[in-house]
C-alpha cells in the first residue's frame, strides 16, 4: 500500500477531459491497477447503453427523479452534459471516503470539476488532454457510439473545455495510453505520500 495512514479519510480525485479524450479508458485501467481506489458511480438521466449495468456504470434515473434529488440538495455537483443530467451524490462519497477510507475517482465533465472548485470542495483535479484536436476528432468518430451531429457538438464543447485546462492541478496528455495511465497512477501515489494532508482529505465537506 502506498503511503496510507489509518486516520486518513479518502481523497477525491477528479478526472476530467473533453469527450473522446479517453477518460473512461484511462480511468478503467487506473482503477484496475491502483489498490484502494474506487470509482464514483454517478446518477444520470441518459438512457442505458447496451452492455452497461445499472448500479455499476451509473445509477440510471428519470429526469423528474434527478430534479427532485437536486431540490433536496443530494448532489455534491451536477451538470447537464450533451443534453442529459449527470451528478455525483453525497451518499456515494460517504460510503467510500468516510466509511471505507478509500480514495474515490470521479470521472466527470469539466463543468462538474469547476463546480467542485467553486464550492471549495477539497479534491485533486487531473485534466486529461488529447494530443491534438485532430486526434480527438478521430477518437470520437472511431468510437462509433455518436452520430455525426453528436461528434460535432462534442468537438465544439471541447474548445471551451480545453480552455479550462489551466485550472486543474495536473495535466496528463493521453497520447500513448499506458504512459497516460502510469502518469495518473503516479499522481495518486504522490498525493498519498504527502507529509501533511494539504490538498487532500475532505475537510471541505459541508453535508
Ligand atoms: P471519453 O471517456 O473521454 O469520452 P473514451 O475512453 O471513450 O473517451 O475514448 C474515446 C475513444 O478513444 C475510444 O474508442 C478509446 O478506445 C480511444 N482511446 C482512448 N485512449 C486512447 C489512446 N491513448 N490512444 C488511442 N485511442 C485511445
Ligand atoms: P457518457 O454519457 O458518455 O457516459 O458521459 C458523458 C459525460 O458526462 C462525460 O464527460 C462524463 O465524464 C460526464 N459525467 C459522468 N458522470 C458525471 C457526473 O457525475 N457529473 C458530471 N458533472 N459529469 C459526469
Amino acid at each position: 500500500m502506498t503511503g496510507r495512514r489509518n486516520d486518513r479519510v479518502g481523497t477525491l480525485f477528479v478526472l476530467s477531459a473533453p469527450s473522446g479524450a479517453g477518460k473512461s479508458t484511462v480511468a478503467e485501467k487506473t482503477l484496475a491497477t491502483t489498490p484502494r481506489l474506487s470509482r464514483s458511480i454517478s446518477h444520470t438521466t441518459r438512457p442505458i447503453r447496451k452492455g452497461e449495468v445499472e448500479g455499476v456504470d451509473y445509477r440510471f434515473v428519470a429526469r423528474n427523479e434527478f430534479e427532485a434529488m437536486i431540490e433536496r440538495g443530494e448532489f455534491i455537483e451536477w451538470a447537464e452534459v450533451h443534453g442529459n443530467l449527470y451528478g455525483t451524490a453525497y451518499s456515494n462519497i460517504d460510503e467510500i471516503v468516510f466509511k471505507r477510507h478509500d480514495d474515490l475517482l470521479l470521472v466527470i465533465d469539466v463543468q462538474g470539476a469547476a463546480s467542485l472548485r467553486e464550492r471549495g470542495m477539497e479534491r485533486v483535479t487531473i485534466f486529461l488532454a488529447p494530443p491534438s484536436m485532430e486526434e480527438l476528432e478521430k477518437r470520437l468518430s472511431g468510437r462509433g457510439s455518436d452520430s455525426e451531429e453528436s461528434v460535432r457538438v462534442r468537438l465544439a464543447n471541447a474548445d471551451y473545455e480545453m480552455a479550462e485546462m489551466d485550472k486543474f492541478d495536473y495535466t496528463v496528455i493521453n497520447d500513448d495510453l499506458s504512459t497516460a495511465v502510469d502518469e495518473v497512477r503516479s499522481i495518486i501515489i504522490a498525493e498519498r505520500l504527502r507529509t501533511r494532508k494539504k490538498a487532500v482529505g475532505f475537510r471541505g465537506y459541508t453535508g
